[in-house]
């Protein structure tokens, strides 16, 4: 049983209920979950849940059906978000709308090994460095791991490369020794039921990575979540790793299905590795697309610059590049699962062009990220300001766009129209904009490409598809026989025609935004109205989803891209787009009106070998008949010389703008 504490409790009230739940027969026990303290009540006391829930200073009364109370969402609904490192490397957060790929070797071999695969996890994408220093091996003859010179070597090299690390503890003798040198403990496969090590690991105060036994059940699972959580810590990632079964096979067989179990049970991060699950190097990319298609927050990859003279586990590691190939898969995959994949934060880089991104701060954690905001508001124009505007209110896809981009929790600023976006980004409120350019089946937002040209001072430094999957929201209350009016912007009722189509007798009322018409469900509280919107917004709101991808097409996307202030011919862009490889630029042209003057452009493109991935033109305003054309272009890897075919470019055109150069969305 859990007894949620209402806000200001006072010392002596909680006394006073800790007193009362031991008279009764209860071990009481008391933790803090996000705002709220709890006190959790085990054992097999009996108690009047209504007169403890009339005692001074009680919330409310929550007797959980579950025997894991602190790892239950029953307990706490949000999902947790973990986050990892900080200080001398940047801060990864686990959970959420992310994908977090954690890498590395099976074992630390030498400091040149795990140097060497840190760099290159790294340059592919991951955020956390693994690898063994202490091995449980099966065998007493096998390698054994380099103790803590293996975990010395590991720091320096997450160091080296900007990566927390993680690595597995496998004695309570040894968590103190290794406390200051780990970022994330694991507990291994072999030790989730290791009760003593839990509880010691548990009062470290460091995020745990706990594994599943091989022969566990999802609920002896959770129970040793939650010896870790009454012990003291809050930041538990569950990671499955196959579980024993009949077939041979494979090593283990991946319980795909305990993913979206966990997910409903417990409020915790769930992660797979495909790795010690399959064991075959094969089968890892598959089997880890499969846990991220079923709603993982992400992986624990095996990878191996030679993974055939690996001390370890080298049948199962991969090639550096099946690692590469599997982080473009799952960022091409995430889009669909309404999530993204996070890239290595980088420190301060400059970029082609000279776009600079200062560090981190989608990963970091938002307090961070606020406090970092107001020093660099307080710095003036010389600091680059956190916060990123969108038009629209909370709950807004845009606004979902942002979170993708900059992380949950990052400051972020609502304003109430496109040019608002811009005018924020060019006084400084906001360091960065989110603006919607595209979608798959409507086309362009011209109106956003218009404030381009507008706006002379301000770049695209990123891009971002979302998936727009519409619901049906409507009051707690409400069943679908009671909806008689829906509200929703025109494009979400033109997304959602065919739905709409089987229901005649609604009246369609258009709103502002799709956010606009879920908050006025809220405001008007009435049964009889649903609004069509973003799941994002019901959960805003505290409204309940009626339906669920309503939309027509379900390859339905929005293009946003993301605005930065020039300074000079820079453009200094606020956090965290990752690690920028540049391979996008937008363009907007006119030529001179002669024949062959278009052709004359493309042929310096189609020559340089660029290809273009958009073709528009558009009326230019105030000059009847006369257009510009809008082009987006990609940039191959090795275009050292773009910028010059771009000047080259600029001898044939009339009017030549350079939007910017980023890193293309999936
Ligand atoms: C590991 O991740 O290094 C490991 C030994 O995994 P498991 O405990 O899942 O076997
Ligand atoms: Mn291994």
């Amino acid at each position: 049983m859990i007894v949620v504490l209402s806000k200001g409790v006072s010392e002596r009230e909680k006394e006073l209920i800790g007193i009362y739940l031991k008279d009764r027969g209860f071990g009481v026990r008391e933790q803090t979950l996000g705002e709220a303290g709890i006190i959790g009540a085990s054992g097999k006391g009996v108690a009047d849940i209504r007169e403890l829930s009339l005692l001074p200073g009680v919330e409310r009364v929550a007797a959980t059906t579950k025997p894991y109370e602190l790892a239950s969402r029953e307990t706490k609904n949000e999902d947790t978000i973990v986050t990892v490192g900080g200080g001398s490397v940047p801060a990864v957060k686990i959970g959420g709308s992310r994908i977090t790929v954690i890498a590395g070797p099976c074992a630390v071999e030498s400091r040149e090994q795990i140097l060497e695969t840190a760099a290159m996890i790294r340059e592919s994408g991951a955020v956390i460095l693994r690898g063994g220093a202490y091995k449980p091996r099966t065998s007493p003859y096998s390698f054994q791991g380099l103790g803590i010179k293996g975990l010395e070597y590991m720091k320096a090299a997450g160091e080296a490369c900007g990566m927390p690390i993680v690595t597995e503890v496998v004695s309570p003798e040894l968590a103190n020794q290794m406390n200051d040198l780990v970022d994330m403990f694991q507990i291994g496969a072999r030790n989730m039921q290791n009760y003593e090590l839990l509880k010691k690991v548990g009062l470290m105060g460091k995020p745990v990575l706990l594994k599943r036994g091989p022969s566990a059940t999802i609920e002896e699972w959770l129970l040793s979540a939650e010896y870790l959580m009454a012990s003291g810590t809050k930041d538990v990632v569950l990671c499955e790793r196959g579980i024993r079964t009949f077939e041979t096979y494979t090593r283990n067989t991946l319980d795909i299905s305990a993913i979206p179990v966990v997910k409903g049970l417990s409020h915790l991060p769930v992660i797979v590795d495909p790795s010690h699950a399959v064991g075959i190097r094969a089968m890892v990319s598959p089997a880890g697309l499969a846990a991220i298609a079923a709603g993982a927050d992400g992986l624990t990859v095996e990878v191996h610059p030679r993974p055939d003279e690996a001390l370890s586990d080298g049948p199962q590691s991969l090639f550096p590049g099946q690692f590469e190939k599997l982080m473009r898969d799952i960022e091409a995959l995430a889009p669909v699962m309404g999530k993204e994949l996070l890239r290595t934060p980088k420190p301060r880089l400059t970029i082609q062009g000279g776009i600079t991104l200062p560090a981190v701060s989608a990963a970091a954690d938002s307090q961070a990220a606020e406090q970092q905001g107001a020093e660099q508001k307080a710095a003036g124009s010389a600091g680059v300001c956190e916060t990123a505007a969108y038009c629209g209110e909370a709950g807004a896809y845009a606004e979902q766009a942002l979170t993708r981009v900059f992380g949950e929790g990052s400051p972020r600023l609502a304003v109430d129209s496109f040019p608002g976006i811009f005018n924020a980004v060019l006084e400084g409120k906001a360091g960065a904009g989110v603006v919607p350019v595209e979608n798959s089946q409507t086309g362009s937002v011209h109106e956003n490409y218009d404030l381009f040209l507008r706006y002379p001072d301000i770049a695209i430094v990123g891009e971002l598809k979302l998936r727009i999957v519409h619901c049906l929201i409507a009051d707690e209350r409400a069943d679908i026989d009671s909806i008689r009016i829906v509200r929703s912007h025109p494009q979400g009722f033109a997304q959602c025609k065919e739905f709409l189509d089987k229901h005649p007798d609604w009246v369609l009322e258009p709103s502002t935004t799709t956010a606009t018409a879920v908050a006025s469900i809220a405001r008007d509280g009435a049964l009889k109205v649903a609004a069509i919107a973003g799941e994002a917004a019901a959960k805003v709101y505290g409204l309940k989803v009626l339906r669920e991808g309503i939309e027509t097409n379900p390859l339905n996307y929005t293009r946003f891209v993301i605005i930065a202030r020039k300074q000079g011919d820079k453009a200094a862009a606020p956090p965290s787009l990752g690690t920028v490889k540049v391979n996008k630029a937008s363009l907007v042209f006119s030529v001179r009106d002669e024949p062959g003057s278009l052709f004359a452009c493309l042929r310096i493109l189609s020559e340089k070998g660029l290809n273009l991935s958009k073709l528009e033109s558009r009326p230019i305003q105030g000059k009847p008949w006369e257009y510009l054309f809008y082009v987006d272009v990609s940039i191959p890897e090795n275009a050292e010389d773009f910028h010059s075919v771009m000047d080259e470019l600029k001898t044939k055109t009339r009017d030549f703008y350079f939007l910017g150069e980023y890193r293309a969305s999936l």
